[in-house]
């Protein structure tokens, strides 16, 4: 995913806020950074743009070689976009209570028509790679916090998508829990071949990356990370 002098301005004349201002980013396939910034900085904002939530004012985003938005021109069907190429992480799980982990996971691509029985094979393939496969008939309520996180993360990455945004993946899990999102995340990157880009705050996880973005009153600085082992 590409992004090239992106600007978002909110509101107009003495109210416009410019959240973000002439913003370049580039995520390769396979690859995990991180986007840090204080509190009104402009992360919300970049990462809505990315996931084709909001669009920017000016500016350019490619995803491979298709072009989503070109200074006020964008691609007709964001919505398909949203739910074809990018798959969402948040801080809280928000799986839904009702439904098994298997149908929770495999809700994604039964809405978009995959037959049952081969929305719930996918969902299978991906909870084994996240190795939460012996949970696939338990009810969210009855699995930990990091078993939660790890069937969110299944149910972000079920449609394959070329990108990953991950909000605040590790803030409410402890130390080690977080370091092994982290290492989950790394892998499925590599595995699926996966652009992700991970905003947080967390003091634990930052040194992990090898590439950051640090954003500052709407302008991003790329530096390098200290890339250190996870596991
Ligand atoms: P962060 O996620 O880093 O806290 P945001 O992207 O939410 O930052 O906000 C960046 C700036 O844009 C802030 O000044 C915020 O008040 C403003 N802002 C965010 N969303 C809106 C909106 N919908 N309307 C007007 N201003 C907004
Ligand atoms: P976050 O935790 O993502 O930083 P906030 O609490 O800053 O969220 O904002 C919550 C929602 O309100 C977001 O959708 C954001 O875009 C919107 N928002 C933030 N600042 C403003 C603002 N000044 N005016 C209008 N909406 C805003």
């Amino acid at each position: 995913i590409h992004i090239e002098n992106l600007s978002k301005c909110y509101g107009k004349g003495d109210n416009a806020v410019h959240a973000l201002k002439n913003v370049t980013m580039k995520v390769s396939p396979g690859e995990v950074v991180g986007l840090i910034g204080p509190s009104g900085s402009g992360k919300s904002t970049l990462l809505k743009c990315l996931g084709a939530i909001i669009e920017p004012t000016t500016g350019r985003m490619t995803l491979g070689n298709d072009v989503i938005y070109d200074d006020g021109w964008k691609v007709r069907d964001l919505r398909a976009l949203r739910r074809d190429k990018i798959g969402f992480v948040f801080q809280a799980p928000y799986l839904i209570p009702f439904l098994d982990v298997t149908d929770n996971v495999a809700l994604l691509p039964m809405l978009a028509g995959v037959p049952n029985t081969q929305a719930r094979e996918k969902a299978l393939e991906l909870l084994k790679a996240l190795d939460v496969q012996h949970r696939a008939r338990a009810m969210p309520s009855q699995l930990s916090g990091g078993e939660q996180q790890r069937v969110a993360i299944a149910r972000g990455l079920v449609n394959r998508p070329p990108v990953i945004l991950a909000d605040e993946p590790t803030a409410p899990l402890d130390s080690e829990r977080a370091m092994a999102v982290i290492r989950i995340l790394n892998n499925m990157a590599h595995k699926f071949e996966t652009a992700i880009i991970v905003v947080t705050h967390d003091e634990k996880i930052i040194p992990t990356f090898k590439r950051i973005y640090n954003i500052r009153d709407g302008v991003t600085y790329e530096e390098e990370g200290e890339g250190r082992a996870f596991d």
